[in-house]
């Protein structure tokens, strides 16, 4: 079969390598219907995980069809149309009882990391009746790769740990997919406001068609001064990060009202600075999670209901074996004006 494959920093080719196989009777071999790529394989692709192996097939979203089930998988059988999660998970280890999938004993994110990955024909899932997901017949697949990754990160991450209300103020900081994928499941919580913030005015405008209130390019405006104004001095009840850089958690710790949550979304490859000699006496709770995808039924059921339409995130459409060109596109996300894009095999 054909694959996406690391071979160090900056290097990369669509070359052939051997069809998965079913290693352990938990397994499930997966033909890649659609695929995606993720801001964390560009991160993968520039050598900032330096764990990731030579030789690795890289990518952790997807829609597929089972091509073949080992003999201790019983949610799934042969033909049956999946969502592969970004996490896998055994079901049963003290973690996984505790829904921290991300966690896992044998698994958490492994998939396009420490395993093969997805941007592949096929793929083979460890602990597949826990780490794939029925998809319901009639079912538009392309809107469920969404669910793969970026609606349960932004969800669980940004809006249950930011514990966002009724009537909230929340600032997302970070218009990208992820950032996206918080603004609109924030809105199952009907906050009274929603700010973006980014320096890119195209992802800005988008934000704006999913329910943004306000927008702020902080490459333009003082991002601080303008969520000042915007809330009377208090500053916001939820400040969401998902970027992962040092200046964006640090705005938000200046924006964050008393009382208030920071959720952070953003993979920090830097120590930033907690200033405790400001926050230490102003309730503040401060979050940090790795997706766990517990919240991936759910999620489906409003994509289904159409109380969301994350299809609406994708920007390009690929054949696989254009791989290469989608990664052009993708990396070059705000000259291209991309989003999300599908690779389809
Ligand atoms: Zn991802
Ligand atoms: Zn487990």
């Amino acid at each position: 079969m054909k694959a996406l494959v690391y071979h160090g920093p900056g290097k990369k080719s669509w070359e052939e390598k051997p069809k998965p196989v079913i290693v352990k009777p938990t397994d499930a071999v997966v033909k890649i219907l659609k695929t995606t790529i993720c801001g964390t394989d560009l991160h993968i692709m520039k050598g900032d995980l330096p764990e990731v192996a030579d030789g690795r097939i890289i990518g952790h979203e997807g829609v597929g069809i089972i091509e073949e089930i080992g003999t201790a998988v019983s949610n799934f059988k042969t033909g049956d149309h999946v969502i592969i999660s970004c996490v896998t998970s055994c079901g049963k280890c003290a973690y996984c009882k505790k829904g921290m999938y991300s966690h896992c004993e044998d698994g958490g994110w492994i998939l396009g990391y420490k395993i093969d990955g997805t941007q592949a024909e096929y793929v083979r899932i460890p602990h597949a009746d826990n780490s794939l997901y029925p998809i319901p017949a009639g079912s538009d697949e392309e809107a469920l790769v969404m669910l793969s990754d970026i609606l349960p990160t932004g969800f669980e991450c940004g809006v249950l740990n930011g514990q966002v209300k009724p009537g909230d103020i929340v600032a997302i900081v970070g218009s990208g997919p992820i950032g996206i994928a918080a603004l609109l499941t924030a809105q199952f919580y009907t906050p009274a406001e929603i700010i973006m913030i980014d320096q890119d005015e195209n992802r800005l405008d988008v934000a704006k068609t999913f329910g943004a209130t306000h927008i702020i390019n902080s490459a333009k405006d003082d991002a601080i001064k303008k969520i000042k104004s915007l809330t009377n001095g208090r500053g916001v009840d939820v400040a969401i990060e998902a970027v992962g850089i040092p200046a964006t958690f640090e705005l938000c710790q200046e924006i964050i009202a008393p009382g208030g949550h920071i959720a952070n979304i953003g993979v920090h490859g830097k120590s930033v600075t907690l200033h405790l000699e400001k926050l230490w006496s102003s309730n503040i709770t401060i979050t940090t999670r790795l997706v766990d995808t517990v919240t991936t039924p759910l999620l489906l059921k409003t994509v289904q209901a159409k109380k969301i339409e994350p299809k609406k995130l994708i920007t390009h459409h690929f054949k696989l074996d254009q791989i290469i060109e989608a990664y052009d596109t993708f990396g070059n996300a705000a000259k291209e004006k991309a989003l999300k894009v599908i690779l389809e095999n």
